[in-house]
C-alpha cells in the first residue's frame, strides 16, 4: 500500500479491500496505521463524510454486550462503548465497519 496515501484513504483502501465487517483493531492492522483506537475512530467519522461524497456508505455494525447481547444501536458516536446498560458489563464487542456503495 502507497505510503503517501493519507490514513484516511488507507482506512477506505483497507475497508473496500475486506470481504468481512473490520473493528478498529483490524482497520489498524490491515491499514498498516500506528493510531491508537481513539484516533482511528476520530478518523472514520472523517471517513463516513469522505464516502458519502463519493456516492458510498459507511456502515457501522452496532457494538455488541458479550453478557447478555446487547446491542448498542441508535449511537451518534462510533465509538466503543465502555459498559452495558443493560447488565453493567464491560465485556463489550466494539462496533465493526464496512462500505457499501450508496
Ligand atoms: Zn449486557
Amino acid at each position: 500500500m502507497s505510503e503517501f496515501l493519507t490514513a484516511r484513504e488507507r482506512i477506505i483502501q483497507a475497508l473496500l479491500s475486506s470481504s468481512a465487517p473490520l473493528d478498529v483493531y483490524q482497520i489498524r492492522e490491515a491499514a498498516g496505521l500506528d493510531l491508537k483506537p481513539s484516533e482511528i475512530y476520530g478518523e472514520l467519522e472523517h471517513v463516513a463524510k469522505t464516502l458519502k461524497r463519493r456516492g458510498m456508505r459507511l456502515v457501522v455494525v452496532p457494538a455488541k454486550c458479550r453478557s447478555c447481547g446487547y446491542e448498542f444501536r441508535d449511537r451518534e458516536r462510533l465509538k466503543k462503548p465502555s459498559r452495558c446498560p443493560r447488565c453493567k458489563s464491560e465485556r463489550i464487542d466494539p462496533p465493526k465497519f464496512y462500505i457499501t456503495s450508496s
